[in-house]
This record gives C-alpha cells, sequence and structure tokens, in this order.
C-alpha cells in the first residue's frame, strides 16, 4: 500500500513536469496554450466602453463586448476560425469566461444562446466559434445551454464583405426558431460584433414570437470590430 502511494506520488509529479506547452503566439515555453506575457497583453486589449445598449422594438439590449478586434485578440480568432487550431479557440473561450465572470449583471443568466452559423459554413469550417465560446460559459447548475433553439435559414455572406445596408436586407427573414423558449435571462454569444446585424435578428425573431416568455435578453461578444 505504502509502495503504491509512492509510485502514484511519483507519478503524479511526473505528469506534471511532463505537461508542458509552447505558447501558440510567442512560442516560448508556458503553463497553457498561451503564455503569462500574451494573457497579460490579451487584457490589455480590453475595451474601456464594454457595455453599448441598443433598443429593439422597444426592448433594452445591453451588448458586451469585452476586447478590440485587434492585436493578439485578431490574431487568436483567425487562428481559430480560418486555420482551425484549437488551442487558440480554448484559449480565446478561457478568457471570455474569465471576464464574462466579472461582469455582475451577467451572474443570472439562465440561457445561453450561440448565434448560429449556417450548416453549410459550420460543415466547411468543422465548428461554430460562438458556440465554442457559449460553451464555456455553460454551468448546469445555474444555467441552460441551447445551440438548436435558432437556426441560420440563409446563407449570407460574410460580414466584412457586405455593407450595413446590404446586411440588413441579407439578413431579413434569416434566423427561424425551432423551439419556445422560456428564459428569464437570455445570453446570446457570438466571437465578433460588427454591424450588430446578426444580433438584431435574431432578437426580432426572440421577440416576434408569442410563445417565448423571456423576461431579459442581454448580448455577449468577444471583441467590437
Ligand atoms: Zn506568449
Amino acid at each position: 500500500m505504502k509502495i503504491k502511494s509512492i509510485f502514484q506520488k511519483l507519478f503524479k509529479q511526473l505528469s506534471v513536469s511532463l505537461v508542458h506547452y509552447e505558447c501558440i503566439l510567442c512560442h516560448q515555453s508556458a503553463q497553457s496554450a498561451l503564455c503569462i506575457f500574451c494573457q497579460d497583453a490579451l487584457a490589455k486589449e480590453a475595451l474601456t466602453n464594454k457595455r453599448k445598449i441598443i433598443k429593439v422594438q422597444g426592448e433594452t439590449i445591453f451588448i458586451y463586448s469585452f476586447n478590440h478586434y485587434d492585436g493578439n485578440t485578431k490574431k487568436l480568432l483567425s487562428m481559430f476560425k480560418y486555420n482551425k487550431n484549437h488551442l487558440a479557440g480554448k484559449a480565446l473561450a478561457s478568457y471570455f469566461y474569465q471576464t464574462c465572470q466579472q461582469q455582475h449583471a451577467l451572474s443570472d443568466i439562465d440561457l445561453i444562446l450561440p448565434v448560429p452559423s449556417h450548416r453549410l459554413r459550420y460543415l466547411y469550417r468543422g465548428f461554430n466559434q460562438a458556440e465554442i465560446l457559449a460553451k464555456s460559459l455553460y454551468d448546469h447548475d445555474r444555467n441552460h445551454y441551447d445551440a438548436r433553439a435558432l437556426i441560420k435559414a440563409r446563407y449570407t455572406r460574410p460580414q466584412a464583405k457586405s455593407n450595413y445596408t446590404q446586411r440588413q436586407t441579407q439578413l431579413h427573414g434569416t434566423i427561424a426558431q425551432r423551439h419556445v423558449i422560456v428564459s428569464k435571462h437570455l445570453l446570446i454569444v457570438d466571437d465578433v460584433i460588427t454591424t450588430g446585424a446578426t444580433i438584431q435578428a435574431m432578437i426580432k425573431t426572440l421577440l416576434n414570437n408569442p410563445n417565448n416568455k423571456i423576461d431579459r435578453i442581454s448580448v455577449a461578444s468577444l471583441c467590437r470590430a
């Protein structure tokens, strides 16, 4: 028994020293996907004005965006989205989770919905980055996570390639709801908010369904472009 516990202790120490990462941004040795210096740099890209208020059909919606779409934030997002670097996704999800925890107004969230991606884009990319961020907030004691409630019914061009007016026209009627939603405080999660048109289309879909019972809607995004 004693020998067994000595071996267990030894093995534990060995495995701790064997877990060694190389920072995915600066390639120095690190404890996780990002070294402490790059984690620090990511935190310094935070927006001073994180909260924006918009009105959708008379409802007041708080939109929280945490970082500038620039520097390490932008680099990590493109590594994740376009190069499918899942360590970058993990690092962003952990940063997103920590930053959300600091927002007292988001402490009573009971339902989390990621911004849906069209199934063609999902097939092409293999994942939806908003889902990865949204999942980081899921805590089965406090809230629910639902990636199936809303779907993107029509393929739209990436936001960067179309202007605001085009975007509004394209998005009309593209978000469909699959089942009734009941929530006291619902949180919509996205990676980058550009024009906010997708978010508004989602909120309109939610508000226009008479069977939904939603008291409050907020939005959280990793960054604002
Ligand atoms: Zn680094």
